[in-house]
């Protein structure tokens, strides 16, 4: 199989420094194994995605040195495609429809208990208050949640291997944590047909990745990917989760800090060589 990354950004607003640090990575590493490495546009959530940005993502990523196969996935046109995953898993009965709100989910939390995580990698884990509902309740604006305890009886439990600096090594995935923190994720969001979990195991799949390079900050949702991979039966890639690039404060980059985004550097005159100094490449 050839070595295969890819850097996978949502159209939302302007990349920055960190952005730079995994597009970058995952390019050398697939150029350093004579391997490929492939752009995919994260656009499903319509209501954010942006032309402009998208646009202004092949030009950053063009002035860096970067080069991709053409055409580039896009997640807004394989809505079929997460589809058939998500009826796969309705078959196999781990899929609820949800009808909760914010406010639902941190009232039926009640009092924060000590030593009991209370966030997961999508914000607050669910109480599991529409657990119990058949797929045949579902209405049209609600969710539909994971029920990760069913989803772990019905796995052999796999894991994954992580060559990233913080988590290197062999990963177990193990259920106690699966339930108690990350719990009943979505699998498809209202008025979008899919979720980002759903969609990035589909899509890495389907471009045969074989090495997924981003931020430690997702190295949490990598559990409930490699979930879904083993009930879906799809191939488990080799991770590697890597440093946040941070500001002055330490606070990790987001796209709505417009400071460190390679447009202002741009304007400001740095070059691609400046980029990865930056970023320590
Ligand atoms: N679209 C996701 C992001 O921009 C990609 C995460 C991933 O690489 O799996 O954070």
């Amino acid at each position: 199989m050839t070595f295969t990354t890819r850097f996978a950004p949502s159209p939302t607003g302007p990349l920055h420094l960190g952005h730079a640090y995994s597009a970058l990575l995952a390019s050398d590493m697939a150029a350093a194994q004579g391997g490929q490495f492939l752009l995919r546009i994260e656009d499903i959530d319509q209501s954010r995605a942006r032309a402009q940005w998208e646009d202004q993502i092949y030009d950053d990523l063009s002035w860096l040195g970067l080069r991709w196969p053409a055409p580039v996935m896009r997640q807004s046109g394989r809505l079929p495609q997460y589809r058939a995953a998500l009826d796969q898993l309705i078959q196999m009965g781990v899929v609820y429809p949800c009808s909760c709100n914010r406010a639902d989910i941190e009232a039926a939390a009640g009092a924060p208990q000590e030593g009991v995580p209370q966030f997961g990698p999508d914000g607050r884990i669910y109480p599991g208050t529409c657990r119990h509902r058949a797929m045949s309740s579902a209405q049209p604006d609600d969710v539909l949640r994971l029920d990760v305890a069913k989803a772990i009886q019905r796995a052999d439990m796999t894991g994954f291997t992580e060559t990233g600096e913080t988590y290197h090594g062999a990963h177990k995935l193990d259920p106690d944590a699966l339930i108690s923190s990350v719990g009943d994720i979505i699998l498809v969001r209202r008025n979008m047909g899919s979720s980002y979990h759903l969609s990035v195991v589909v899509d890495d799949a389907a471009q045969m990745i074989t090495h997924v390079v981003r931020g430690e900050d997702l190295f949490e949702a990598t559990q409930i990917h490699v979930l879904l991979q083993t009930l879906l039966g799809l191939p488990i890639p080799i991770y590697r989760h890597h440093r946040l690039i941070r500001d002055d404060a330490g606070k990790r980059l987001a796209k709505r800090d417009d400071a460190r985004s390679l447009m202002k550097y741009r304007a400001e005159g740095a070059s691609p060589l400046d980029i990865r100094e930056m970023v320590g490449l």
